[in-house]
């Protein structure tokens, strides 16, 4: 392969990554960004969510020639965007339920397993399963795991009592149950976590969607969220929502106003906090996070708890040829969300095809968009785009959009339809 044709390659693959657009199926086809090795090399991608589902595809749609593999436990995936609304009725769990089957047809070898550990000086891991896999370079994208015992109470087992459906699945039907079950003039309680955490917005949503739900099933039931922060995304209009939809129904307690919690009882459905006790027919208590489990055993997580990247490539700060992407890495202040692991996939694999035809890697632009429904007719939304300065990235403040505080109702169930909208594109492009 002569150098221009590389260069023309390069350039027509920069092109389709600032415009923000998937390399066209024929383009891939044609070999337009391939090395033209069929030894071009195997990456491994952890975690089939957002973020391993994006770079695994997007790593094959780029150069078609590398051998990509894909390890995932579970056999069909079921997304938190959307868990919300089936907490609250608005969705059912088959819905927000996709399989492995479209990864696979572009190509990429899915293996259902658990990564147990990675030797980074071999370039090997093993599974749980008992194989053992070689890699070139490695994409770890594990989502979160749970800070656990940070307040009095808050063992891993009391998860079976007060769920925190912050891993969608058995949680979010467990939740859905207790909420169905509580009583008419019920307390619903909600730890909310401290930052950083997965979906900044998630928890007010949720309160949202419990709200609504209480509204036809639960007449005298109410809210309270207990935060362990003072501000929270889209406070405003969220607040404001509240007020429209369900009057004081809601009730927030900051942080510093004695929201902070400082013990759980489980079995007596009690939170304590720095005001007093609680007492509720259900908790939902979400504990702060930290980087999945296999990122810390990896050592691939600092002292917060998530992993330090180089910001533009997304390779590890910590360790060579491997990458960490979602809500597992420092991208700050790109929120840990699926729209932005969705785009850290597609940055990581065009870096990592760039990298291994030995093409200089490049700084391409993130985007984020987060829709929350504060009633199935009622949506708010903020977007920004991330460029890159100085090797971090950073927030363009003129491409952040927010919803208007006085838009008018139809405003707002337009933006429930998008919000429904975005969902079906999004997990189109990663499970579609
Ligand atoms: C209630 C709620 C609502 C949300 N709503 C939105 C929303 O509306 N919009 C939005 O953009 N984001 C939303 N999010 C956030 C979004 O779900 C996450 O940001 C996103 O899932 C992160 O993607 P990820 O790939 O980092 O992790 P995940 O999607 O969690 O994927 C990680 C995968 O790694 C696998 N894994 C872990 N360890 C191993 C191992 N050792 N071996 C192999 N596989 C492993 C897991 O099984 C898992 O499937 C919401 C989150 C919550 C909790």
């Amino acid at each position: 392969m002569s150098g221009q044709a590389i260069g023309l390659k390069r350039r027509d693959l920069l092109k389709l990554i600032a415009a923000g657009v998937a390399v066209p199926s024929a383009m891939v086809a044609s070999g337009c960004v391939s090395t033209g090795s069929k030894t071009a090399g195997h990456i491994v991608v952890i975690g089939g969510g957002f973020g391993g589902g994006s770079a695994a595809r997007y790593l094959k749609r780029y150069n078609p020639d590398l051998a990509v593999t894909m390890i995932e436990p579970k056999t069909s995936y079921i997304t938190c965007p959307g868990s919300n609304w089936v907490i609250g009725g608005e969705a059912k769990m088959a819905t927000i339920t996709h399989d492995y089957k479209a990864v696979r047809n572009n190509g990429v070898t899915v293996v259902h397993d658990t990564v147990k550990s990675v030797d980074t000086t071999a370039k090997t891991l093993q599974l749980a399963g008992g194989k053992t896999l070689n890699y070139d370079k490695v994409v770890v994208s594990p989502g979160i795991d749970f800070k656990w015992n940070e307040i009095e109470g808050a063992t891993p087992d009391i998860a079976a009592k007060t769920p925190h459906a912050w891993k969608a699945g058995d949680q979010t039907l467990l939740l859905r149950k207790q909420l169905q079950a509580m009583p008419e003039d019920g307390t619903f309680i909600m730890v909310a976590p401290p930052n950083p955490f997965r979906c900044p917005p998630g928890p007010y949503e949720r309160a949202s969607m419990v709200a609504h739900y209480m509204t036809q099933y639960k007449p005298g039931a109410r809210l309270i969220i207990l935060d362990q922060k003072d501000e929270f995304s889209k406070q405003a209009l969220f607040m404001q929502g509240w007020k429209e939809n369900y009057g004081e129904r809601i009730q927030w307690i900051a942080k510093t106003d004695g929201g902070e919690a400082v013990g759980i009882d489980a079995d007596k459905k009690v939170v304590r906090t720095t005001l007093g006790s609680f007492e509720g027919d259900v908790i939902n208590y979400i504990p702060p996070q930290k980087a999945g489990q296999l990122a810390q055993d990896m050592g691939l997580a600092d002292k917060s708890g998530f992993c330090p990247i180089n910001q533009k490539t997304f390779a590890s700060k910590q360790i060579n040829d491997v990458y960490v992407i979602g809500d597992a890495a420092i991208a700050s202040p790109m929120p840990k969300s699926a729209h932005s692991s969705t785009s850290h996939g597609k940055i990581v694999a065009a870096n990592i095809v760039l990298e291994m035809a030995g093409e200089p890697t490049i700084a391409a632009k993130n985007v984020n968009t987060c829709y929350s429904l504060i009633a199935p007719d009622y949506g708010i939304s903020v977007a920004a785009v991330f460029d890159m300065v100085d090797g971090e990235i950073e927030r363009i403040e003129a491409s952040r959009g927010i919803s208007r505080m006085d838009a008018t109702r139809q405003e707002r169930r337009l933006e429930a339809n998008y919000a429904r909208g975005w969902y079906r594109s999004i997990t189109d492009e990663v499970w579609g």
